[in-house]
């Protein structure tokens, strides 16, 4: 029997699609950043993602406060993903039982403030008993027709651009394993790029976001898409924080920038010639769309390798 460590996430996600394909009213289900349901004038965005604690974050590492931030903002990112706004969230938690009140309070804490901060409202979920603390949050959100930015809809000679620096979160999370002072901001309280998705969506044709590294976005945006990458290894942005803890921890960035994740940048591609309309900070231009296959080009052309798996 196979497990999932063998097939892995994605595998088993495939697995899970096909129990549920074709639903009326469904723009698109499983297999992008939201599921888009079509309303006459607008598309309704559904999305939901959770956190396991000792897999997404550490009681020894994250503060309360923290760990309800990050749950709102991987949520967010993936509605600015699709070139929506959030509206509505809920939230269910499983608490241990050794949880203090104060810490609990504090969770929601964090969780009011990124909801805020985009503009969203928490308006119910669920609480139980866990061995783990456990979070899963779902937003509804929506979007205007026109400006809906799926994984699928690349062009064969657009360019892909990222929207800010990579492997920023991994850094941090590296240098917590291994024990060691240094930058680790970002990697605590993570952002995720709401507002240069609004002002890009109408522009881009694919978009994704960083939640599983530079490589696996690529693939997703291929694979919907039904086309190839080349990325150029030079041109992936990564901060001189992020190469400062690459050097104090003997590990090469890039691999965070292409496997690690959670930076929740934005990854879209867009004709050259429309590159001009959006701002110059906001697209850094990493490679482009052809006709098949994955590459990284560093002097010579490599295969992409697949970014970050929960099972692997
Ligand atoms: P993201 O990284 O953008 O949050 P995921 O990789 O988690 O996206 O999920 C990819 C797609 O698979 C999404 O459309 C998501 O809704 C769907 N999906 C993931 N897990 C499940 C599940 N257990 N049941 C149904 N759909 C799922
Ligand atoms: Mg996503």
């Amino acid at each position: 029997m196979d497990k999932l460590s063998d097939i892995g996430e994605f595998g088993l996600i495939e697995k899970i699609a096909r129990k549920f394909e074709g639903h009326d009213g469904v723009f698109k289900g499983i297999g992008d950043d939201c599921a888009v349901v079509e309303n006459e004038e607008d598309y309704t965005l559904l999305t939901a993602d959770m956190l396991v604690e000792g897999d997404h974050f550490n009681l020894d590492w994250q503060t309360a406060w923290q760990i309800g931030w990050k749950s709102i903002i991987v949520n967010i990112s993936d509605i600015a993903a699709m070139g929506g706004l959030p509206n509505w969230g809920l939230v269910s938690i499983a608490f241990p039982g050794d949880i203090e009140v104060d810490f609990a309070e504090k969770i929601f804490d964090g969780m009011a403030e990124a909801s805020e901060e985009h503009g969203m409202k928490i308006i119910g979920g669920d609480t139980t008993h866990g061995d783990l603390l456990t979070i899963n949050v779902a937003v509804i959100g929506k979007v205007e027709k026109e400006n809906l930015c799926m994984r699928g809809d690349a062009e064969i000679g657009d360019l892909i651009c990222v929207s800010g620096d990579l492997g920023k979160s991994w850094a941090g999370l590296e240098l917590f394993r291994a024990g060691k002072e240094g930058y680790t901001d970002y990697y605590l309280r993570p952002r995720c790029r709401l507002e240069t998705a609004r002002k890009i969506a109408p522009h881009v044709n694919a978009m994704i976001d960083v939640s599983d590294g530079l490589s696996s976005e690529v693939r997703h945006i291929c694979e919907e898409s039904g086309v190839g990458a080349e990325v150029e290894k030079e041109k992936v942005p990564i901060s001189e924080k992020t190469r400062e803890t690459g050097k104090k921890l003997d590990i090469d960035p890039m691999k965070w920038a292409l496997n690690g994740g959670e930076d929740f940048e934005l990854v879209f591609t867009i004709p050259s010639e429309r590159l001009t309309r959006i701002d110059k900070e906001s697209a850094i231009v990493v490679g482009k769309i052809v006709e098949e296959g994955m590459y990284i080009i560093d002097g010579e052309k490599r295969e992409l390798g697949a970014g970050y798996d929960h099972f692997s």
